[in-house]
């Protein structure tokens, strides 16, 4: 059997293990030390945010945002329905109501004429909306300028879920430093790593100053242990810190390197007829996370995805939007049929940035034997 080529998996740059080393030796092995302060540094850096926090998960940074925003039991929480359930789960955390919109043709995110219908009906309902969490799925940003206009006209709180999105740009900046806050995650699968990890970005210091506050079991100033807020604690690790400084210093070559798989399978397959891209419109620059393709029909999709995985490729058929998963659908949702039909018709390939030419090519291969 042929070795398995991974849908994303890690990929070191080479600097990581000296900064987890300089850890050893200074022994802050802790959830805080140098590697967390310059690891913060660099996100600023890089993304052109003001202050940051690091956290153990992009989960728990969404969760911190919504505490943070004010989300309490009965609230609501707009959410897009395409994107993966941890850009929800948090709400539930809260015993919020998540509402569910549905998303557009150009960027596979958020449909703006759905969310202000969503808004509108949300409030006749007499409903208490208190955040949107906006998501920029693949790593294709969402139509920023429009959705903010809605947002900003009904003053609700835009949370920027940019887990998948480190890396894209908008009209020349930064996904995550485009909503009233800003979350990144540094998951296995994401296109840096930390192990597992996560931020939460901000202009705002007090709010970030705040975040850090609460991520460390949200203790009082005082010499006994003194609290008057619940805690949590979220904070990250300074050996998972270290792993980011050196993920950070070649962050561009990922999106480079991820980009180069999207451009390969879009030049090698506009040939074939039944395979659609998600191309870029003017302003949008995707980091091509996960490269994705949309075929004709749910079972055209299907009989590629397992030869696929009979040749020991993994892909993964697009996520299954949040208003069709058991946990969710009893929530509200505002839908137009656009995220059901890439759910049922869109695979992911392979896309890691440690893909090797032979590999895209072995899966080049079966693509183009199936589908012609
Ligand atoms: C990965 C991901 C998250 C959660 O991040 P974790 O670091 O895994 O907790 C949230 N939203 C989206 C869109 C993601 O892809």
């Amino acid at each position: 059997m042929s070795t398995k080529i991974w849908l994303s998996s890690p990929h070191m740059g080479g600097n990581e293990i000296k900064y987890v080393n300089e850890a050893f030796e200074t022994n802050w092995i802790a959830p805080l030390g140098p590697n967390v302060d310059n690891f913060e540094n660099d996100l600023c850096s890089y993304t052109g945010m003001k202050y940051a926090a690091a956290l153990v998960s992009g989960t728990s940074a969404i969760h911190l945002a919504l505490i943070q925003l004010g989300v309490q039991a009965g609230d609501e929480v707009i959410c897009s329905s395409f994107t993966f359930s941890a850009s929800a789960n948090p709400i539930l955390y809260q015993g919020a109501v998540p509402v569910f919109v549905d998303s557009e043709e150009l960027t596979w995110n958020m449909s703006p004429q759905l969310l202000e219908k969503a808004i509108k009906d949300r409030i006749s309902k007499g409903g208490n909306l208190k955040a949107i969490i906006l998501v920029h799925l693949y790593g294709m940003p969402a139509q920023m300028d429009e959705l903010m206009a809605i947002a900003n006209h009904y003053n609700i709180p835009v949370i920027e879920d940019a887990a998948e999105g480190l890396g894209s740009t908008y009209k020349g900046k930064a996904l995550g430093t485009l909503g009233t806050v800003g979350v990144l995650s540094f998951n296995g699968n994401k296109i840096i790593t930390t192990s597992g990890g996560g931020a939460l970005l901000s202009d705002d210091e007090s709010f970030i100053k705040h975040t850090r506050f609460l991520a460390t079991q949200a203790r009082d100033n005082a010499p006994h242990y003194q609290h008057s807020h619940v805690g949590y604690n979220y904070r990250m690790s300074n050996i998972s810190a270290g792993i980011g400084r050196g993920q950070m210093e070649v962050i561009q070559e990922r999106v480079e390197q991820r980009r180069k798989n999207y451009n390969f399978y879009y030049e090698n397959l506009s040939d074939v007829s039944k395979v659609s891209f998600l191309t870029e419109a003017e302003g949008y620059y995707s980091n091509r996370w996960l490269s994705c393709i949309v075929l004709e029909n749910y079972e055209q999709r299907e009989i590629l995805r397992l030869a696929l995985e009979k040749e020991n490729i993994e892909s993964r058929p697009l996520w299954k939007p949040l208003h069709l998963q058991p946990i969710f659908d009893k929530y509200p949702s505002y839908l137009n049929e656009v995220s059901e039909k890439l759910f049922n018709c869109g695979l992911c390939l392979p896309s890691g940035s440690n893909l090797t030419i032979k590999d895209l090519q072995r899966v080049l291969k079966v693509i183009k034997h199936v589908l012609s």
